[in-house]
């Protein structure tokens, strides 16, 4: 069975090992290499609209589900204290469905903000994430990782 360890860190390393999920809640990012074994990083942002982290005694949880529907492995699963279960792979129905469902999510999160609800999460939310989508996010995260190198 794959299993992930959390690792605290501040900033995402450039290689990540396996096995370990790498969570920077300061700059709300998580990172783990796929785990079915490819290689491929997989970045996520934590947030209010996109995934919560949860450091359990038995091991990290990362909700939602990891669907990393643009790798080749088009590898879908959960990670659960620690443990990874197996979700199936997408059908191209799924993506479009689990597309939709995130911007359903953030739409609804930009409404309520708009509302003037006071909502705690919205001081959380940074404008530098984009949409939700491992790979356009793994290009985010190399060029994030880049400019703070070069502002460091
Ligand atoms: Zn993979």
């Amino acid at each position: 069975m794959t299993v992930f360890k959390l690792k605290r860190v501040q900033y995402m390393p450039k290689e990540l090992e396996p096995g370990l999920l790498y969570v920077s809640e300061q700059y709300e990012v998580a990172g783990h290499l796929c785990a079915c074994g490819c290689g491929n990083k997989v970045v996520t942002p934590l947030g209010p609209t996109e995934w919560s982290f949860e450091d359990t005694n038995r091991g990290p949880t990362l909700a939602p589900s990891i669907g990393s529907w643009q790798l080749p492995c088009k590898s879908h699963y959960w990670i659960t204290r620690g443990e990874v279960r197996w979700a199936g792979q997408w059908t191209p129905d799924q993506i479009e469905r689990g597309r939709r469902a995130e911007e359903e999510r953030r739409r609804e999160f930009y409404e309520a903000r708009e509302e003037g609800t006071p909502n705690p999460l919205a001081r959380m939310w940074r404008l530098s994430h984009p949409l939700v989508n491992p790979c356009t996010i793994h290009e985010f995260a190399r060029r994030d990782v880049r400019g703070r190198r070069t502002a460091a």
